[in-house]
């Protein structure tokens, strides 16, 4: 397989920083796109994988799943796409295309696995993991490419790639709309994009978070109430209130302070990932009949109809732009929660 090298930023090692390294990217097979990275979001799965916070991370590691960029070269036998057009890429750039999982539109759920972004054995390169956005360019089968919209900020535009998909994908799933009182708890790069995305499809949505500052001014992302989720008082006025509930915390928290909310026959979805288990006792769940369930970002055909959704809707993500060179400090301020709401890398930085 014919090589380029490109720079990018990654680590060696969980305990190393992230620094500027070269990276292989394969030259553009015949259903290939080769994408110019413009704008990279940073996730918080991104400083989970770095730092091997879930376990085996595969290094040398490049993260970065919320990409946006444009087409510079294309393969002989793409059909989708033209040299120039403005593209992103999310948390997958394959997945096996037989299995039931992938003939439904699940490809995240794919039975073999779906190859994520980064930090999964690339076939293409044996021996090499896959190597995320945080770099020049970066080589994708078409048919993991999604359209931006047109009337999209592109740096805004890059979060919707993982938040705005992983927080749709569930709120379609458990069919949240009108006259449905919502909870999203966590207002991090996740949770501010299940606000505006549960807003935008008609719920009452209600904003639970640990941060006196976001709690100030989570309405203006579009919650109707706003909850401070330390203030036990706060919490008991919605006991039994909630038809649906996302969780897109990153740390360990306990959940059930959250199942106690829902109604009968209501459900919790987790799409934050914390490194430690999540104890729920046995009659959080019991008494109302309700679900604990769970939620991995959203299929390539959903993630475009999200994008469309968006772009219809005018959403896109809160961000704050950073330079690369800033990434550690990003991950720093992350882990304290202190990003309104998404950090995005300007990747022309990475010619500095
Ligand atoms: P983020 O921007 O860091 O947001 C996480 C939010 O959780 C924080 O802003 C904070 O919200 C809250 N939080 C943090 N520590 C807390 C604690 N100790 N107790 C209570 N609340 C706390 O992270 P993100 O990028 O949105 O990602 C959130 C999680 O989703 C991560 O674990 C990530 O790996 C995971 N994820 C999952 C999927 C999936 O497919 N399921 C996709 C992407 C990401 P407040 O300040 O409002 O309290
Ligand atoms: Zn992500
Ligand atoms: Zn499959």
């Amino acid at each position: 397989m014919e090589t380029t090298t490109v720079k990018a930023f990654g680590t060696d090692a969980a305990e190393a920083p992230l620094n500027q390294m070269n990276i292989p990217r394969r030259k553009a097979t015949a259903h290939d796109v080769e994408i110019e990275i413009l704008f990279c979001g940073v996730c918080h799965s991104d400083l989970h994988t770095a730092r091997s916070e879930w376990g085996g991370s595969m290094y040398p590691c490049v993260p970065g799943h919320e990409i946006v960029g444009r087409i510079v070269n294309i393969g002989g036998h793409v059909n989708k796409f033209k040299v120039g057009d403005i593209v992103g890429v999310g948390c997958m750039v394959d997945s096996c295309r037989e299995c039931q999982y992938c003939q439904e539109g699940l490809e995240q759920y794919c039975e073999p696995g779906m190859v994520g972004t980064y930090n999964a054995p690339d076939k293409h390169l044996p021996g090499n993991p896959t190597f995320g956005g945080y770099s020049e360019k970066v080589v994708v089968d078409e048919n993991y490419v999604l359209r931006i919209p047109d009337n999209m900020d592109l740096a805004a535009a890059a979060p919707l790639l993982c938040a705005g998909i992983t927080t749709y994908s569930p709120l379609r799933h458990w069919k949240v709309g009108p006259g449905q009182k919502v909870g999203i708890v966590g207002i991090g790069g996740l949770g501010h994009m299940g606000i505006k995305i549960a807003k935008a499809m008609g719920a009452h949505v209600i904003a639970f978070t640990t941060s006196e500052s976001k709690f100030a001014e989570a309405k203006r992302l579009g919650a109707d109430e706003v909850v401070l989720s330390k203030d036990e008082e706060q919490m008991n006025a919605y006991t039994g209130k909630l038809n649906f509930i996302l969780d897109a915390v990153s740390a360990k928290h306990d959940i059930n302070a959250y199942l106690k909310l829902l109604r009968v026959d209501g459900s919790l979805a987790l799409v934050g990932a914390p490194e430690e288990p999540l104890p729920v006792a046995a009659f959080s769940v019991i008494m109302g009949r309700k679900s604990f369930a769970g939620s991995a970002i959203g299929g390539i055909a959903e993630t475009q109809e999200m994008l469309d959704f968006c772009g219809k809707h005018n959403i896109t993500a809160d961000i704050e732009m950073i330079d690369i060179q800033k990434i550690t400090e990003a991950y720093d301020r992350l882990l304290k929660g202190d990003v309104k709401y998404r950090f995005v890398i300007d990747m022309a930085s990475l010619k500095n």
